[in-house]
């Protein structure tokens, strides 16, 4: 798809839909003249040059790339009009594709229809709310994560007054099963974080194991799949064997957690702006009851303000994914499923490749990481 043509469409259509509503003369004072645009803009680009090559194949340092074109042609059509997903009155179109594409994502994970969920800003935000919704419930109870989980969870659980454990993980990077169940034995942790794909090293934790274990002491399970959510398409169509089968089974236990995060700013192609909270049991929403006297009184269908603890967000990010998800579906063998699977292949080529490399050497051997072999496919 030509980018540039798809930018200039999208500004035409909304355009068009703009002159459907009358004339109207903009107020002189917003006015620019295109002179000071340029200069303005020309400075915009040459400091925009001082940022790294996200997008080009040489470029392998943080997890950084543009989003996709489509992601990026989506947003762009929405962010003209400026929806706010808040409320319904906001944005009705938006907020019925972020309820579309938030129903994909739980089917993904194989969570049950009824499941409570909304896009968010990014994974922190969805996280303090999966570990907010845990305080609510077990209030006295504390938060167990592995010492490889993300940093966000130390930060959170004090910006929450819940006392944090830390649950040592093994060389892999992987949460210890006898240190959890050590942790859960004091009868202490009402909420247990497991990752699928740690943030350092990808590792992903037993949750096939802990997940029955953590039942077994009562103790409910939130996943951060922040990283390495899309990868459970992988892990139920897993033909080429692109992931080890404990990993495989470890991304479809997800589905038995009791909340799971997504970011579609990280593997979901799309641009910064996009966390996704996914709650198994629709009637948590109780803890987010409120009322808002600006934007509630239009209609007695949910606003996803009322399930969210952010009020503004941009309805341009639910068009983003929507319009993503119709291009890019989330499939193993068309649309996403491909794309990760090349990412998958694209690491363990480039690991391999470190192992005879005069400079660098792997942080893990390939085998203890449980890469596989690559496939001979292109
Ligand atoms: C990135 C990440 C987060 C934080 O998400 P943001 O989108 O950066 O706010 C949380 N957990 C994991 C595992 C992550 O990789």
């Amino acid at each position: 798809m030509d980018l540039v043509a798809w930018l200039e469409e999208a500004a035409r259509a909304v355009r068009s839909w703009e002159a459907s509503w009358g004339d109207f003369e903009r107020h002189e004072s917003v006015r620019v003249c295109d002179e000071e645009v340029s200069v303005a803009f020309n400075a915009l680009m040459q400091r925009l040059r001082g940022n790294y090559p996200f997008f080009h194949p040489r470029y392998a340092g943080q997890m950084l790339k543009p989003p996709h074109p489509v992601a990026a042609l989506g947003y762009a059509a929405a962010m003209l009009i400026n929806p706010n997903n808040h409320a319904l009155d906001g944005g009705p179109p938006t907020a019925a594709m972020e309820k579309e594409v938030v129903r994909r994502l739980a089917e993904m994970f194989r969570f049950p229809e009824e499941t409570l969920g909304h896009l968010t800003g990014g994974g922190t935000m969805a996280n303090l709310e999966a570990l907010w919704v845990a305080r609510n419930i077990r209030p006295q109870q504390a938060i167990a994560f592995s010492e490889a989980a993300h940093y966000t969870h130390g930060r959170m659980s004090a910006l929450l007054g819940v006392r944090p454990v830390e649950v040592p993980a093994d060389a892999q990077g992987r949460m210890q099963l006898e240190a959890l169940e050590a942790e859960l034995k004091t009868g202490t942790v009402g909420t247990v974080v497991l990752t699928a794909g740690t943030t350092s090293l990808g590792a992903v934790d037993p949750v096939a194991e802990a997940l029955p274990l953590c039942r077994r002491y009562g103790t409910r399970v939130h996943v951060d799949a922040a990283y390495g959510g899309f990868y459970v398409l992988l892990a139920y169509a897993d033909q080429a064997g692109l992931l080890s089968g404990a990993v495989a089974r470890n991304f479809r236990a997800i589905a038995g957690a009791d909340s799971v995060v997504i970011d579609p700013h990280k593997h979901g192609l799309q641009p910064y702006g996009c966390g996704c909270i996914l709650l198994r049991d629709p009637s948590l929403g109780r803890f987010y009851r409120h009322d808002s006297p600006y934007t509630y009184f239009t209609s007695d269908e949910l606003h996803l303000g009322e399930i969210s603890l952010e009020c503004s967000r941009a309805g341009a990010s639910a068009a983003a994914l929507w319009l993503t998800l119709q291009v890019l579906p989330l499939a193993a063998d068309r649309g996403l499923g491909p794309i990760l699977a090349a990412c998958r292949r694209a690491a363990q080529r480039w690991s391999s490749a470190l192992e005879t490399a005069a400079v660098l050497r792997p942080y893990l051997p390939v085998d203890k990481v449980a890469f596989c072999k690559i496939p001979a496919d292109d």
